[in-house]
């Protein structure tokens, strides 16, 4: 790829990006007084919350360039997509995006328009925006994030795409504000990249190898949020169970939990995602010692076979996740328990199917994301020549469906007259509810002030229903 750059980056970058975000204020000041307007930006982001963490860190960047927000695309003057390479479908919804932003550069020949995020970690992707939508400004990639201001004032003078995708492993870069979508909550990077190479994944493709941030950087962004008024925070990395391994001192993620745990006014821990190989008892032992680490633990185990998980290359096996499981639960109060599971992998036979289905009911999940494996370029299962055709994948995962909710429903059913504790999220003006989440991480809706966002409250449950709990304040 022509554009790309082998550079290693380097904390000078954000000093050269703090003095592009305040040319970029200056101009957008001048823009202000000569349209009698702000220039607006619009953010999209697909995927998971790595991918929401770097929209947040980019929509602080634009903020401080004195752009405003605006969730009518039609409006903005800078367009970002923040894009999911994980599932094909996703993929074409951001293609699909791309050509509908075509129009506007007519009506607005000012604006700019930036592809950021996974999808642009893959040269073929990158190559086919450049000669396909010649409209878009901008694309860079995961690694790239902190050096967008200066990318962003390039497209203001460059007439060609302007790219910078760097595919190298860079060191963390540090000191990047975040505008934390919920202030409560906030979701807090403790490392990067993924070292495992599943064989249906194209993460360590696209996120290169693990990188873990220093656990005195994490503690003290942590104790910066408390200060202004965070209750919750999710630590998060594509495998935090191996948090802390590349660092010159290393820590290991229990260390770093537990120190977390002590910090004081933190309310709530969660972290994800956690891969089974690599989760330890230490951590099980945290989640039960600390009241403020939540009870929620989130350990995807894809495939219920043997076969399946060696072809995958998760590197455990059925008995080991069990025997983490059993664990867990015979140490941790109130524990519950959420998975991935992929279905249609390549080789799946209906006797996997049954081994899945049979470790469902063994676990008793509360709840759980169900994929229809789809092939992605440039992973080995891409490769292998059993694939399983797309009718039998369907009927399979409605077949595990099925399994999950009977037991996510019966569950649900058994909290009536239960009393939980929740802490309020959100409010919704139209039907004056309010919604907030257990220990647990389950959904409650009651009706209340929405002075209460932010505190945590005692609900009982009057009417559980199948996917959401309904309930009524009982203390405050
Ligand atoms: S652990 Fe596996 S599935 Fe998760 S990011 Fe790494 S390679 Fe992908």
């Amino acid at each position: 790829m022509s554009k790309r750059e082998l550079v290693i980056p380097s904390n000078d970058l954000l000093a050269i990006n703090e003095n592009v975000i305040e040319e970029i204020r200056i101009e957008n000041e001048g823009f202000e007084k000569q349209y009698g307007r702000k220039k607006k930006f619009f953010i999209i982001t697909y995927g998971c919350q790595m991918n929401e963490h770097d929209s947040e860190k980019l929509r602080a960047s634009v903020e401080r360039m004195g752009y405003q927000l605006t969730f009518v695309y039609e409006d903005a003057d800078l367009i970002i997509v923040n894009t999911c390479c994980v599932r094909e479908n996703a993929e074409l919804k951001v293609y699909g995006k791309i050509g509908t932003f075509k129009p506007l550069k007519q009506k607005n020949p000012n604006l700019i328009i930036a592809i950021c995020g996974c999808m642009m970690q893959q040269q073929h992707v990158v190559e086919e925006i450049k000669k396909k939508y010649r409209h878009v400004d901008v694309v860079f990639g995961t690694h790239n994030v902190h050096n967008f201001p200066s990318l962003l004032k390039d497209a203001y003078t460059q007439k060609n795409t302007v790219v910078q995708v760097w595919d190298i492993d860079g060191e963390v870069i540090e000191g990047l504000d975040s505008h934390r979508k919920y202030e409560l909550k906030a979701y807090v990077n403790i490392m990067y990249g993924c070292n495992n190479f599943c064989t249906y994944c194209i993460v360590p493709y696209t996120r290169g190898r693990e990188r873990s941030r220093e656990k005195e950087v994490i503690l003290a962004e942590i104790r910066d949020l408390v200060k202004n008024g965070t209750k919750e925070v999710t630590l998060l990395g594509q495998n935090v169970n191996s948090y802390g391994k590349t660092l010159s001192q290393p820590v290991s993620f229990d260390e770093l939990l537990e120190e977390v745990a002590q910090v004081e006014g933190l309310k709530r821990i969660k972290f994800m995602t956690s891969h089974p190989k690599d989760l330890s008892r230490h951590v099980l032992d945290v989640m039960a010692k600390y009241d403020n680490v939540s009870s929620y633990l989130h350990l995807p185990v894809q495939a219920g076979s043997n076969a399946l998980l060696k072809a995958m290359n998760r590197n455990y096996t059925r008995e080991s996740y069990m025997e983490t499981i059993r664990y867990a639960k015979e140490h941790i109060p109130n524990l519950t328990i959420s998975t991935d599971l992929i279905i249609g992998f390549p080789g799946e036979t209906e006797e996997d199917i049954e081994m899945l289905i049979d470790l469902i009911k063994e676990v008793r999940y509360d709840s759980a994301f169900t994929f229809i494996y789809s092939q992605r370029k440039g992973t080995p299962a891409d490769e292998m020549e059993n694939q399983i055709p797309e009718d039998i994948k369907h009927v399979r995962f409605n077949k595990v469906l099925e399994a999950l909710n009977e037991i996510i429903i019966e569950k649900n059913l058994q909290l009536k007259d239960e009393v939980v504790e929740i802490l309020v999220e959100n409010y919704s003006e139209k039907d004056q509810t309010l919604m907030g989440r257990t220990d647990g991480n389950r959904t409650v809706h009651f009706k209340g002030d929405e002075s209460l966002i932010g505190e945590f409250v005692s609900i009982k449950i009057t009417e559980p229903k199948k996917f959401s709990l309904y309930g009524e304040i009982v203390e405050v």
